[in-house]
Parts: C-alpha cells; sequence; structure tokens
C-alpha cells in the first residue's frame, strides 16, 4: 500500500507542470532521466534555419553510415547510406530556407552512429520532432515502390514491419551499443511520455501523407507499425521514413535526382510547417 501511495504521488508530482501533451491536449512535465552510463556526450551538431531559439526544432536523422551502408541498389550500385544523406541535407535545406523551425542532422558526413545516440542527440537538443530518414529495399518484389512512414508500437503492424524492426535493431550490434532498460517509477513515467509521443507521431504520420502525397507517391498501406530503438525518445515524436525502393527502378531515379530530392523536401517541409503551427495554435487556444 505504501508503496503504492508512493509511485501515485511520485507521478502526481511528475505530472503537474509544463512539458508534454497529452491527446485531450493538456499540458505535461514528465522529468526523463537517462540511465547514466549509455547516455552520449560531446558536441551536438550544427543548427540551421531559423536564428529565433524559441523557434521548434526538427532533427533529421540520416540513417546508417560508417561501416554501415545499409540497403544496396541493384541500379547504380549506390549505398542507402548515402542516399539518406542526401535526402536528409536536401530537407535540411528546403526548411532552413522557409525560416519557420530550427534544423540540425544526427550526422553531416559519412559515420556510424549507435541507434540510441541517434535519438538521445534529438532529446539533448530538445527537438519537437526526429525524423530518421532511410530507403527501402525488396529484393523478391522489384515492383514495390513508395514511401512508408513507421511510427513505433511494440506490436508489429505486419510480419515485413517486424522484419524491418529486427533487420534495423541490428545495426546497434555493429556498435557493441548495451541495450539498458530503465525499471520502476522511473519507467512508469517513461511510458506515460512515449505514449503521448506516440500519438503525436501517428498524427505527423497522417499529415505527413497529406502534405506529401501530391509531391511524391507513398504506398497504399503507408502507415505501419515496428519495435525500432531510433523511435523510442520517450519525449520527442519520431517517424521513421522510408523514402523509396532502390530496389525499384523509377524510385531510384527520382530518389538519387536533385529534383526528386527537391520534391520529398517540399513535401516533408510543407508537413513539418504545419505541424508546428497546429500546435502552436492549439498551445495558443489553450
Ligand atoms: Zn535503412
Amino acid at each position: 500500500m505504501s508503496f503504492f501511495l508512493a509511485l501515485l504521488s511520485a507521478l502526481f508530482a511528475a505530472l503537474s507542470g509544463g512539458g508534454g501533451e497529452t491527446p485531450s491536449g493538456e499540458t505535461i512535465t514528465i522529468p526523463l532521466e537517462r540511465s547514466g552510463d549509455s547516455s552520449p556526450s560531446g558536441p551536438l551538431p550544427a543548427i540551421s534555419g531559423s536564428n529565433d531559439p524559441s523557434r521548434p526544432l526538427v532533427v533529421l536523422d540520416p540513417g546508417h553510415g560508417g561501416r554501415d551502408p545499409g540497403a544496396t541498389s541493384p541500379f547504380g550500385g549506390r549505398h542507402e547510406k548515402d542516399v539518406t544523406l542526401a535526402v536528409a541535407r536536401a530537407i535540411r535545406d528546403a526548411l532552413a530556407a522557409g525560416g519557420r523551425v530550427r534544423v540540425a542532422l544526427t550526422r553531416d558526413d559519412d559515420r556510424f552512429i549507435v541507434l540510441r545516440d541517434r535519438y538521445e542527440i534529438a532529446r539533448r537538443m530538445g527537438a519537437g520532432l526526429f525524423i530518421s530518414i532511410h530507403a527501402d529495399a525488396a529484393p523478391s518484389n522489384d515492383g514495390a515502390r513508395g514511401a512508408t512512414i513507421y511510427t513505433l508500437s511494440e506490436v508489429a503492424s505486419d510480419r515485413q514491419a517486424a522484419l524491418l524492426a529486427q533487420e534495423q535493431n541490428e545495426a546497434d550490434r555493429i556498435g557493441g551499443a548495451p541495450l539498458v532498460e530503465d525499471a520502476g517509477v522511473n519507467r512508469i513515467l517513461i511510458d506515460l511520455a512515449q505514449r503521448n509521443s506516440m500519438n503525436v507521431s501517428a498524427q505527423f504520420a497522417a499529415l505527413l501523407r497529406r502534405e506529401a502525397s501530391a509531391y511524391f507517391p507513398f504506398r497504399p498501406d503507408y502507415h505501419r507499425f515496428a519495435s525500432l530503438i531510433v523511435l523510442k525518445a520517450p519525449d520527442v515524436p519520431s517517424i521513421l521514413f522510408e523514402t523509396g525502393y532502390l530496389t525499384n527502378g523509377t524510385d531510384v531515379a527520382y530518389i538519387n535526382s536533385p529534383e526528386g530530392q527537391r520534391q520529398i523536401a517540399l513535401g516533408m517541409n510543407s508537413a513539418i510547417e504545419t505541424h508546428f503551427a497546429r500546435r502552436t495554435l492549439a498551445t495558443a487556444s489553450r
């Protein structure tokens, strides 16, 4: 009983203040501790775009890098890690030109970063949105094309999503990152924040499809769920964006072309600006 009361009062204390947002629109604070020794430190990436520190920050994460090349395209042999960096830079440039948000990249060169460090960069910088950029591959189905958005769920939406999570999460083994689980009250607070972030992430996924489908194609089942480590920042809404298929000739041509990258960036820019405009409105109307 006393443990239960202590737990309740800890939760209550944590929920009174400013910070995240519940589905009903109330504002809550969740003081999340990071698990000590596995937390990265060191320099944070440069910020482009607005100079106003009150503007929302978007952290773009070019998938793979360094000794982890990701998928390789049968059309031209380009590695996914190079494609994701080019696309992320194009999105960064579009967001910076728009001037409404601040934007940073987890990597702006060819380097390996473990999955947890990628989202910890977003957390340490106080990002309002984290977008991990990838490119799909379906070697046995070269007709598969279009973009897919993944958001976090412990239960995968389908077998392919489960396989993707298995493959992507393997990347950490290359870097030898320890998997640290948080325990006790902190775990419950993290779960609350995570649920809120998952809701906002899913809203952004729908918005991205709506805003960007004029610029580039999406798969019919464009929103999928998987337990992807890189999406596990408990307090930063996060998506993994599969730009298109490296195994489809049409997709590869537009993903690799400056014009295709510009279209992807325009669609992403439109969705991101609308997302934060909505959230500013929601806050102002309270
Ligand atoms: Zn990938």
